[in-house]
């Protein structure tokens, strides 16, 4: 039976650290780290995750600025927002919730944040940076898978490292990450040959596809690693509804060597990763170092 990679353990721990960091810089230099989310329209779902994010960077100290604008916004007016918010010296890191209303073009959208306050690491510059070796904010969900591996394993070097899913949130930039530390990397999409074939050559296997269940133990390489990243809601038994992840969490943990579950996995490290983010901005934005 694999270990448990227990990521609620891991990213409480992390908060811990951050809200020191926090209190460090609030005693050392009277810096209080500002994140500001902002949300266009209504989508219940992107309501709780702001709501979870506003909580939690309270909690760690931070300040939160919360800006709703209506499902109406247009592409000027959100500008003219990210503008103001970019010019506030309270704010240290911005962050806009996927997905925007259908008038909104994303990509204009996160590339005008200034790259330095860009804590979702999405901005073609950061994008840039990660890809060729320098990274600086990284996006938030890889950085919680890279950190679970690196607390497992001391040295990633030479390890077959298989990431299904391609997308740029968290397929791509994982796979980037993994490259820097030195793993043979594929990465696998809707179009790969043989997925199960190739997913049982992984020593690291990460799952990031929004598919429920369809990684199954007879797709993992015994002893591998197995990070699930999928998050999707299906009907359970009594008529209600569970969250499961992108691997059958059953048959995969008996072959495993280590594996996430979900819940209680990779989600909880997303958000410890955006305010430590927050914490590195604030420190590049001012100039300053803190232990994070
Ligand atoms: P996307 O929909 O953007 O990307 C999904 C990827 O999976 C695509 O590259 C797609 O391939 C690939 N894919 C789809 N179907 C198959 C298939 N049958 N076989 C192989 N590959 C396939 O999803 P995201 O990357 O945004 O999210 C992935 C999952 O992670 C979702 O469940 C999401 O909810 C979850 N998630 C969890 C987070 C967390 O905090 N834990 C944060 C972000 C996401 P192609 O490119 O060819 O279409």
């Amino acid at each position: 039976m694999a270990e448990i990679i227990d990521g609620k353990a891991y990213a409480t721990r992390l908060r811990a650290k951050v809200a020191e960091a926090v209190a460090d810089l609030k005693r050392n230099h009277g810096l209080t780290p500002g994140l500001a989310v902002v949300l266009v329209g209504e989508n219940p779902a992107s309501q709780v995750y702001v709501r979870n994010k506003a909580k939690q960077t309270i909690e760690a100290g931070m300040e939160s600025l919360a800006y709703r604008l209506p499902d109406t916004t247009n592409q000027g007016e959100l500008l003219e927002q990210l503008e103001a918010l970019n010019a506030d010296a309270n704010v240290h890191g911005i962050l806009v919730q996927l997905p925007l209303p259908k008038q909104i073009d994303s990509h204009a959208i996160i590339n005008a944040i200034d790259p330095r306050k860009d804590v979702d690491g999405f901005h073609l510059s950061n994008v840039g940076l990660l890809s060729t070796g320098n990274p600086n904010l990284v996006p938030c969900t890889p950085l919680g898978c890279m950190m679970l591996l690196q607390d497992r394993y001391d040295d990633l070097s030479g390890m077959s490292a298989v990431v299904v899913g391609r997308s740029n949130i968290v397929g791509k930039p994982l796979a980037s990450l993994l490259l820097a530390a030195h793993c043979t990397i594929t990465i696998a999409h809707s179009r790969t040959k043989n997925l199960a074939a190739v997913c049982r050559r992984a020593d690291i296997l990460v799952a990031a596809v929004g598919r429920a269940q369809m990684i199954t133990g007879e797709w993992v390489k015994p002893g591998a690693t197995v990070i699930d990243v999928g998050i999707n809601r299906i009907d359970s038994d009594d008529g209600k509804s569970r969250l499961v992840g992108d691997v059958d969490f059953e048959s995969a943990s008996k072959v495993a060597g280590a594996i996430t579950p979900v819940p209680g996995g990779v989600g909880p490290m997303t958000i410890a990763c955006l305010l430590r983010n927050t914490v590195q901005a604030a420190c590049t934005i001012d100039n300053l170092t803190v232990a994070l």
